[in-house]
Parts: C-alpha cells; sequence; structure tokens
C-alpha cells in the first residue's frame, strides 16, 4: 500500500474517473450558463406552479389598497400553464 505520493497519479482508473469527471462538470458549467442566458432574456419572474420563466404581466394598476401610496399591483400570468397571480410592486422602491 502506498502511504505517500499522489495516488491519484499512481491509479489509471481513478485518474480515468476524474478526468471524465472534470468533463462532466465542464458540460454542465456550460449548461448553467446557456440557461442563465436564457433567464436573462426573460423578465426574471418564475411561475410558482410550474416554475417556467414564462410567467409575464398582462395587466398593471393602482394596488386597490394602498393605491394611492404608490403601490401598483401587476398581473402575472403564466404562458405554460395559465396561472394567474396578483402581485404588489412598490414604485418607491
Ligand atoms: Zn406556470
Amino acid at each position: 500500500m502506498a502511504t505517500s505520493g499522489n495516488v491519484i497519479d499512481q491509479d489509471p482508473i481513478l485518474s480515468d474517473i476524474i478526468s471524465i469527471c472534470c468533463e462532466e462538470v465542464d458540460e454542465l458549467r456550460k449548461r448553467v450558463a446557456a440557461l442563465e442566458a436564457k433567464l436573462e432574456g426573460t423578465s426574471g419572474v418564475l411561475c410558482p406552479l410550474c416554475h417556467s420563466p414564462d410567467f409575464r404581466i398582462v395587466a398593471s394598476g393602482p394596488d386597490p389598497t394602498f393605491g394611492e401610496m404608490g403601490v401598483l399591483s401587476d398581473r402575472y400570468r403564466c404562458g405554460n400553464c395559465q396561472h394567474e397571480e396578483s402581485r404588489q410592486r412598490d414604485t418607491h422602491r
């Protein structure tokens, strides 16, 4: 049993496994970067139901309760599952 030195360099199977893992990590990094680039092109809001990035504002107006304080109520609709939701947006922020 080798107790000193680099075990990885001495073991061809282990170094093969590690090089395969490194390739997979590189591949995954590219996929993450591609997904991030895709998300940046959208509003950045994900549907709470199906997590599609196709969750967009379809209507916007003063909030019925806090409208006088500059709060807007945005109506979102998911282009994927058609889920609709209203969200408050404070224009002072
Ligand atoms: Zn959805």
